[in-house]
């Protein structure tokens, strides 16, 4: 059933196109580069996932105090605490290693207009329930504004599941995946979450997750994956993306799987 899976997943094709599945999402953005000079979550390293041609990039995304939606993996920048500084205090606080301040997310929903890249947006925990509320409205707000709040333009992810079940009541149309694994594809929908993106491990102790999600029509990701052996392993299993710091290294896995399938 698997070796089905596989098959289906890694030779879908769009005319003479064909398509690159599962789909490459670039953890951070393309960072790990010498264009990106290393800089996590910066404006360059979702234009080079865009420029790169990659399905889609992931970005960390918190509250500071005055309530501007910061792009940082971390809830502490140069040793200030993000929801407790203005945006104006943290920017004065340092730069990214590139250089560039630290973005807003209108900055980079302005750069993710630019590309049908899509914006997997990571909604980090806050520290209260206002923070996390405010933080998902003023996100839904910023990609209003920038005309790509949009289902295939941006998607949510996030460990805070309270969060999860609010995009699923109010957002239904957007992919929104839960992060914290645990939860199995049947115990998500039950509560309105129409997709897991979990840890490779998750998927080593639950393979048959994957087929369980796609059999009640959610969507499985996965994360963090550099290896070459668990991303062959993951494409067999059918995974629809895989979130990596290593798009290019991925993408020719892809490739290559896909020439074992073609000459079986
Ligand atoms: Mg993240």
């Amino acid at each position: 059933m698997f070796l089905l899976g596989a098959l289906l997943c890694a030779v879908i094709s769009c005319g003479e196109k064909t398509v690159e599945k599962p789909d490459i999402c670039a953890h951070r953005g393309f960072w790990h580069c010498e264009a990106a000079q290393d800089a996590e979550n910066s404006i360059a390293s979702l234009r080079l996932a865009q420029e790169n041609g990659l399905w889609g990039s992931e970005m960390d995304i918190h509250l500071s105090a005055d309530g501007v939606v910061v792009v940082n993996h971390d809830h502490i920048f140069h040793g200030l605490v993000i929801a407790e500084h203005s945006y104006e205090e943290l920017a004065a606080a340092g730069k990214l290693k590139n250089g560039e301040s630290l973005p807003t997310f209108e900055e980079y929903a302005a750069q993710g207009k630019l590309s049908p890249c899509v914006l997997v947006v990571e909604l980090k925990p806050q520290p209260t329930r206002e923070g996390a509320d405010k933080l998902l409205d003023n996100t839904v707000r910023i990609l209003k504004e920038a005309e790509i709040f949009d289902p295939s333009r941006a998607m949510f992810i996030s460990f805070d599941l309270e969060l999860c079940k609010r995009i699923g009541a109010e957002y239904p149309q957007f992919t929104n995946q839960y992060l914290g694994g645990r939860l199995s594809p049947s115990e998500l929908k039950e509560i309105g979450i129409n997709g897991l993106d979990y840890h490779f491990s998750e998927f080593r102790a639950h393979p048959e997750w994957v087929e369980e999600a796609h059999s009640i029509g959610m969507s499985a990701n996965v994360w963090t994956v550099d290896n070459p052996e668990d991303m062959a392993w993951l494409i067999g299993l059918g995974v629809d993306s895989i979130t990596t710091n290593e798009p290019l290294l991925l993408r020719s896995v892809i490739k290559e799987n896909n020439v074992t399938k073609n000459t079986n």
